[in-house]
């Protein structure tokens, strides 16, 4: 039973998920788990993917990697999928949203490669991590937040954070 809850902060590249993850962190003293950061530290890739510039997952190595820190509680998972962990583990899956013109500009920025750019535009289009987070968790435990300015943002850390206490308060029993 944990005492704190463990939360998905998921959707495509570029839409704000660490900004959001570092402030929640920051404000609610739960942890920022970078599944970006993990994968490259502790090795869980089968090498580098040129073309999309990015590290190819081995799920079960970082699954076997995170499993005894997130049963414990208390995490905010920062990743571009979420359908890879187990709904045992997961109070509560965030799937965050932009404007495609927004999100070309702010990947832009980033000089990712035109393929990588375009396959991360066309999934936000067809709203590929909605659907994914849908098909993986009870839709009580799923909500869309847009992430198209700073407002949006401070209204949905807000938001994030009231659901954290509510969580604490119907959990305080677990310890
Ligand atoms: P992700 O982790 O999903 O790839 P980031 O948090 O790195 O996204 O954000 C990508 C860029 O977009 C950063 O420059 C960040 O400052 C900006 N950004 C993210 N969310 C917002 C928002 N709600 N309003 C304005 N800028 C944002």
């Amino acid at each position: 039973m944990r005492t704190q809850p463990n939360i998905i902060v998921t959707g495509t590249p570029g839409v704000g998920k660490t900004t959001h993850c570092e402030t929640l962190a920051q404000n609610t003293g739960l942890k920022h788990l970078s599944i970006n950061d993990i994968v490259k530290e502790r090795g869980c890739h089968d090498g580098y993917d040129e073309e999309f510039k990015s590290w190819i997952v081995d799920e079960d190595k970082l699954l076997d990697s995170i499993e005894d820190e997130v049963k414990q509680g208390g995490y905010i998972i920062d990743w571009h999928a979420c359908d890879l962990f187990p709904k045992s583990w997961i109070d509560l899956v965030v799937v965050l949203r932009v404007d495609s013109t927004l999100l070309y500009d702010r990947l832009k920025a980033r000089d990712y490669p035109e393929v990588k750019l375009q396959e991360n535009l066309d999934s936000e289009i067809m709203e590929v991590l909605l659907q994914e987070a849908r098909d993986s968790y009870d839709e009580e435990i799923v909500v869309e937040l847009t992430s198209n300015t700073s407002d949006d943002m401070e209204s949905n850390i807000e938001r994030i954070e009231t659901w954290i206490a509510h969580w604490k308060e119907n959990n305080a029993g677990n310890a």
